[in-house]
């Protein structure tokens, strides 16, 4: 079973911490990427059969994210889905999910997103506070928010996921707990909570990144980002009070009513195959009956993407602008550092069977460390973080790789 993830790089305008691959774009841009889009997935599933011997791949999730995939019409949303079913065999119960912002939908785009096959939306929210929602560049309100909600449950949308954010400038313990309870009472199915990283080359890294310049701005800046305490507690409010919601936390930033976890992210944490199209997007697949697994990435120009000739039999190998065949070290890492950040943690059955080594034999040394210090529980079948090694896994992590 292949996930598939569709990227879509066009947003009404950039957001101020932004550093995904996305940018505004006028209809005719929009209308030749996808053009492109299509060409890319036709020959990708061609290429796929043919490696099976003429069978499609089973497709079993597909992530259309950016972006701002909701900016796409009903006729495009419609005519890109047809393209993926022409060209890979998608399973009837499929997870399918489109990234949405606020603002971008109605009631009726919806219902025709439903109708081409769409059965999970995820809206990207971020904060219930109109101040905070304005320091982000965010395109909406938490009014706004509301609507493109309603409307979602309306068009019959039952499986939500709402995209939120902590350690924002000028938030408070107070208004990040204010975000928490308005979400809830909504019931989403599903809700992924981040911590703001501040990322080179967005204006808030000049504003509030490390730089001198930016250390001198941010003295000077309107409002300033929590404390480490306050994201602590930041934190806590979250695992609180939405595992008292009945919410499983059931990776570092994801939580999910029972039955709702995302299949497709699933996948990424349990180092399944997927396939990544359109710009910047990210594959992982095995290259042979050996096992190799690789690791490819498309081109990240947007307009030398719209411009490929797909008629032209040599154009899938040159839209990668990376392909690296993974050495056993690389993918025992990863697997390492993906499962650990699930609740479930890495299933040793799966490790032992894919690289024929025990996940103590490799990594016996750390988890023994790790455990003695309350991060880390280890039983038969499983190795996982406990919620104390939740807080600081970036740093564990770092002791799994070479
Ligand atoms: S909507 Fe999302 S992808 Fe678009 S600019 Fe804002 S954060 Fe970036």
């Amino acid at each position: 079973m292949l996930g598939l993830y569709i990227h879509i790089p066009f947003c009404v305008r950039k957001c101020r911490y932004c550093d995904f691959l996305s940018a505004p774009a006028c209809d005719s841009e929009r209308e030749a990427y996808l053009k492109s889009l299509h060409g890319q997935i036709k020959a990708i599933g061609e290429r796929l059969r043919q490696k099976k011997s003429g069978k499609h791949y089973i497709v079993d999730s597909i992530f259309i994210g950016g972006g701002t995939p909701s900016l796409l019409s009903s006729d495009q949303m419609q005519a890109l889905m047809d393209v993926v079913r022409e060209s890979f065999y998608v399973a009837d119960d499929a997870e399918i999910t489109a990234e949405c912002n606020p603002g971008t939908v109605t009631r009726k785009k919806l219902c025709a997103y439903k109708r081409a096959g769409i059965n999970r939306l995820s809206i990207g929210l971020q904060s219930a506070d109109n101040e905070e929602l304005a320091l982000l560049g965010r395109i909406h309100t938490w009014e706004e928010f509301l609507d493109t909600f309603k409307a979602a449950r309306n068009a019959c949308f039952t499986n939500i996921n709402i995209d939120i954010m902590s350690a924002l400038p000028g938030q408070t313990v107070l208004s990040y707990q204010n975000t928490l309870t308005s979400v809830l009472a909504l019931h989403p199915e599903h809700i992924s909570a981040y911590s703001l990283i501040i990322e080179e080359g967005t204006p808030f890294f000049d504003e509030y990144g490390e730089t001198d310049c930016a250390k001198k701005k941010k003295k000077d800046a309107a409002k300033l980002l929590p404390s480490e305490d306050e994201v602590v507690q930041m934190d806590e409010l979250t695992w609180k009070l939405l595992g008292e919601a009945g919410y499983e936390h059931y990776e570092i930033s994801n939580y999910a009513l029972p039955e709702s976890v995302c299949r497709h992210n699933l996948k990424y944490w349990h180092c399944e195959e997927y396939l990544g199209v359109g710009t910047g997007a990210a594959s992982y697949m095995k290259t042979n009956s050996s096992g190799d697994y690789c690791r490819l990435k498309v081109i990240t120009d947007t307009k030398a993407f719209s411009e490929i000739d797909w008629n032209d039999p040599l154009s899938l190998d040159k839209c990668f602008a990376e392909c690296d065949i993974l050495s056993l070290q690389e993918q025992m890492e990863e697997m390492a550092f993906l499962g650990l950040r699930t609740k479930e943690g890495v299933r040793l059955s799966s490790f032992y069977e894919r690289f024929g080594k025990s996940f103590n034999e490799v990594y016996g040394e750390v988890v023994k460390k790790y455990t003695a210090m309350g991060m880390m529980k280890a039983d038969e079948t499983h190795v996982a973080l406990t919620l104390k090694g939740m807080e600081v896994a970036n740093w564990i992590m770092a002791d799994f790789c070479g």
